[in-house]
């Protein structure tokens, strides 16, 4: 196994003063389906932008995140980019065209791929999450697990080895949701996921990782972490249903 991803003491604070990342230190192996879960304000969508290099705005000094060994920094950003795809938690960031089809192809068009190649991803790709035919709909008119629907193709779209999810069934119906969750565990790619939906996290992540007050708290199996009720109720959390009738382990 080699390392996919590596985050070492990374401490972000906002222009505002906010600390929100007090020394965060983690790693993901190739392949892996890791959860990041903790309460809201815990600082897991600083760090996710972090792992693509949207975060920081400028160079910090010293660089706190590793892609298969690549710094994450300005002067490595396309690479980083090509890597590690980012959805973000809200899809109105992400999308900007006039068109689906052109939201969808604008991540593997500055990839610097073909017309008609770039046009083959798109199609698989809005296939791949339920979403054919949808090429010429304006995005901002969809429904808000379309437009989560649309931004994941666009990242799917780029094939990143990595794929870093931020909230990625808020706003999905339960259909939805489960399709989400199959299309997820059958993805190659190391995955990281930032969630509440606890039920996800059991179902898909082999680890977790529960950070609070921007600090990694607990890491462990999905089974001993989630099912540590006085663990998830301490930081906001709760243990989720299917693990009731289970003891942490
Ligand atoms: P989470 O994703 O776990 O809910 P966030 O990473 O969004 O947490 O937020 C971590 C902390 O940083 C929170 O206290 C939040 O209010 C603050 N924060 C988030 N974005 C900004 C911003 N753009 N400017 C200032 N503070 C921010």
């Amino acid at each position: 196994m080699s390392m996919a991803l590596q985050v070492r003491d990374l401490r972000y604070c906002y222009p505002d003063g906010k600390e929100a990342l007090k020394g965060v230190t983690f790693a993901v192996e190739d392949g892996e389906c890791v959860g990041l879960v903790g309460p809201n304000g815990a600082g897991k969508s600083t760090l996710l932008l972090h792992l693509n290099g949207l975060l920081p705005e400028t160079d910090a000094p010293l660089p706190a995140v590793w892609v298969r060994g690549i710094p994450v920094s300005r002067d490595r950003a396309r690479e980083i980019h090509r890597r590690v795809g980012l959805l973000f938690q809200d899809p109105d960031d992400q999308l900007f065209c006039p068109t689906v089809f052109e939201d969808v192809a604008f991540g593997p068009s500055q990839l610097g791929l073909g017309e008609q190649e770039v046009k083959t991803l798109v199609e698989s790709s809005l296939r791949t999450v339920g979403l054919e035919g949808f090429e010429h709909r304006m995005p901002h008119h969809l429904s808000g697990g379309e437009k989560r629907r649309v931004c994941l193709a666009g990242v799917l779209a780029c094939r990143p080895e990595i794929l870093v999810l931020d909230e990625p069934t808020s706003d999905l119906d339960p259909r939805a949701k489960r399709e989400l969750k199959a299309l997820l565990g059958g993805l190659p790619a190391t995955r990281i996921i930032a969630t509440h939906d606890l039920e996800l996290v059991v179902e898909l992540c082999s680890r977790v990782i529960l950070i609070d007050e921007g600090r990694v708290v607990a890491e462990g199996s999905a089974g001993a972490l989630l099912g540590d009720e006085t663990l998830m109720l301490a930081h906001g959390l709760e243990k989720p249903h299917i693990l009731r009738h289970r003891h942490p382990h």
